[in-house]
């Protein structure tokens, strides 16, 4: 097994003041061992509820998390599609802050793995005796020329939920009847692999029933997706003649540009012309990772299997979409999941609790038209190499609707499961 090695300080924060950074650590480090976790999503607050809950106060849980609620991605999509409201998808952290974990509504700018601090945006530093950090992902702006933070405003991705949820969903309720709905689809890897395509299926049924004209084109860099068969089935049977996809081949290899002010985006043979455009961009592990030396070569970060412990830099903890999970997809499923183990190691490692082989699961449904929903799903164990793949399922092209329609009541008992799990 790789053992993490301890690099020098990866991450100075400029304008920190040197009393912030020494005056609390030794008194800190005397009481209780401190956990320190950045990013208050799926990965992030179930690792934090989960040291706090099962330490019982024997470990002091410190998140970080600039937002005061978490909006989820999941179940944006069933929101743009009229299946949810936005507050239903929004939670807020009292639960966690109930149980006595600390929350600190800031951005973390820097790490030092010598001295086990967290540096806060306001300068303030945390010290640690394990830290985790789970910040989703960031958009590789610049791969697309003319996309970037200001083009998100007119152009929504809406793959980080919040404003942009809503922007987008408003810019479709606001499309004329007859109007083009086009998606630029992310290349591989990227969160929740059958997201955008269940997102069609959502603006399609939305549009079915509204602006039955309009019409959906998917320039895609890839040449195949997630469910495939099944998302072309359903959009067959009741979206029939609506949506278009246009794999890679069809597209001399993808879009290359956007120009917001004439709503067009580019490839290297064509232009199309959109009402709504939605660009989900190519992706890489949250920033906070990057900057502190926690990702490799391909912008993501590699984990010790078992703990989900940093194979670059010891003591620091990751999980959810910011890793390389071997076969786990990134999904809020699977970022639960690994917070269970990754919280089971680290109360292993600073209280000496019982620990076991961990065992992770993932399953993500996706809504097609209302009660009609599919699935797939695995179960994964840890080996030396990688989280690897044990056995896994997926719902079948033909299915009855009886069978469907419990798959969408599972998802909403998912939904409510997940979230109580992470927020308590
Ligand atoms: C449209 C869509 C549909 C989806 N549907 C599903 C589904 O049905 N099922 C499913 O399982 N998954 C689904 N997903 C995927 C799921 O949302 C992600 O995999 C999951 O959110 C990843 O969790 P995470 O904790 O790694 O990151 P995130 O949920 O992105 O959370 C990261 C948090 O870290 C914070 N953060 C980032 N940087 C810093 C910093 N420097 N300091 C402090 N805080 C920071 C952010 O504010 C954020 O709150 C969907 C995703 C999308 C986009």
């Amino acid at each position: 097994m790789n053992k993490p090695i301890n690099r020098r300080k990866i991450l100075k924060n400029a304008g920190v003041g040197v009393a912030a950074a020494a005056l609390p650590l030794s008194i800190a480090r005397a009481a209780k061992p401190k956990v320190v976790v950045v990013g208050g999503g799926p990965g992030g607050a179930t690792a934090a509820h989960y040291i706090a809950k099962d330490s019982k106060g024997a470990i002091d849980v410190t998140l970080v998390e600039p937002n005061k609620a978490y909006t989820t991605c999941f179940f944006s999509n069933w929101y743009i599609g009229g299946f949810r409201n936005f507050e239903s998808i929004t939670h807020s952290y009292s639960g966690l802050a109930d149980i006595g974990i600390n929350i600190v509504h800031q951005m973390a700018t820097g790490i030092d793995p010598d001295e086990k601090t967290l540096t806060l945006a306001d300068g303030a530093k945390l010290p640690y005796d394990r830290l985790i950090l789970a910040p989703g992902i960031d958009f590789k702006y610049g791969e697309i020329d003319g996309y970037g933070p200001d083009a998100t405003q007119i152009m929504p991705h809406a793959y980080k939920a919040g404003p942009q949820t809503v922007l987008l969903h408003d810019q479709l309720h606001a499309m004329k009847d007859g109007g083009l709905f086009i998606m630029v689809a992310p290349p591989n890897p990227y969160r929740c692999p059958p997201g955008p395509y269940e997102r069609i299926s959502m603006v399609a049924h939305y549009l079915k029933n509204n602006k039955p004209k309009s019409k959906i084109l998917i320039l895609d860099p890839k040449g195949k997706f997630s469910k495939m068969a099944l998302f072309q089935e359903a959009w067959g049977r009741y979206y029939d003649g609506m949506i278009e996809w246009l794999p890679r081949e069809m597209l001399s290899g993808g879009v290359n540009a956007v120009h917001t002010a004439s709503m067009s985006v580019k490839t290297p043979d064509e232009e199309f012309k959109g009402d709504v455009v939605n660009v989900i961009p190519p992706q890489t592990a949250g920033k906070i990772a990057r900057d502190t030396g926690l990702a490799d070569v391909t912008g993501w970060c590699p984990i010790v299997p078992a703990t989900m412990e940093s194979k670059l830099v010891a003591d620091i903890h990751l999980v959810g979409d910011s890793t390389i999970a071997g076969d786990m997809p990134k999904s809020g499923f699977s970022a639960n999941s690994q917070a269970k183990a990754c919280a089971m190691a680290i109360r292993h490692a600073l209280i000496d609790s019982r620990a076991f082989p961990p065992r992770f699961a993932n399953t993500c449904w996706s809504l097609l038209a209302p009660s009609d929903a599919v699935k797939v799903g695995a179960s994964y164990q840890a080996t030396e190499e990688k989280i690897a793949k044990i056995d896994g399922f997926i719902s079948k092209t033909g299915e009855s609707g009886t069978l469907r329609a419990d798959n969408a009541k599972e998802a909403v008992g998912w939904y409510s499961g997940i979230t109580a799990d992470m927020f308590g």
